[in-house]
């Protein structure tokens, strides 16, 4: 079978810009793929390379809004590293091989997936008890900078591996734009 028409290209993209059913009701921009942003790497022969989805591994779809703050515990960390190690190991191979990695797109605002700005505030508790104030709750959510947890790992992880892949995000509110991200500039909060 000939090899001659391989781009031996590859983005690595996050789970939901594939596949917009994984996202948080009711938080989809687009009915399945996110065209807009990926056009331009798939006109230049890009093949993709979909990262899992942490939320709907571990939580699944019935799931509610969460923060940064909700995330980041010891387990759901855990979590992230052994769902990534399969998706790792084909980087690893392809880069092995020669290919080019032509970059790592995130998505912004997610507390999971956000690349230059996560999610913050809530850090839990029982909306429904009389003592809560779910108006205040809601009043202290913000988007800023910082990265989401399986971001992080999964960071970590290409580092421990010495892979330097290029980092883009798709914003969630304006998910037409593709940006270049800077490795260095997002410390975490
Ligand atoms: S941003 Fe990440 S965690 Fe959120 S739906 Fe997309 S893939 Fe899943």
């Amino acid at each position: 079978m000939s090899t001659v028409k391989r781009s031996r290209r590859v983005l690595i993209v996050c789970h939901c810009l594939l596949n917009a059913n994984a996202k948080v009701f009711p938080l989809a921009t687009c009915p399945g793929v996110c065209m807009t942003p990926l056009r331009r790497s798939l006109e230049e022969g890009a093949g993709l390379l979909q990262l899992p989805c942490p939320e709907t591994v571990a939580l699944g779809l019935n799931r509610f809004g969460m923060t940064r703050e909700q995330y980041d515990h010891p387990a759901f960390r855990r979590a992230c590293r052994t769902m990534l190690e399969p998706s790792l190991d084909q980087i690893e191979v392809y880069a092995s091989a020669g290919y080019e990695l032509m970059g790592l797109v995130g998505v912004d605002g997610s507390p999971n997936c956000g690349v230059q700005t996560t999610c913050y505030g809530f850090r839990g508790g029982e909306l429904s008890a009389p003592e809560s104030n779910t108006e205040e709750q809601v009043a202290n959510l913000c988007l800023a900078p910082g990265r989401g947890v399986f971001m992080e790992e999964m960071l970590s992880a290409l580092e421990a591996r010495n892979l330097c892949i290029p980092l883009f995000a798709v914003n969630e509110s304006n998910p037409e734009l593709l940006v270049a991200a800077d490795r260095l500039s997002t410390e975490r909060r």
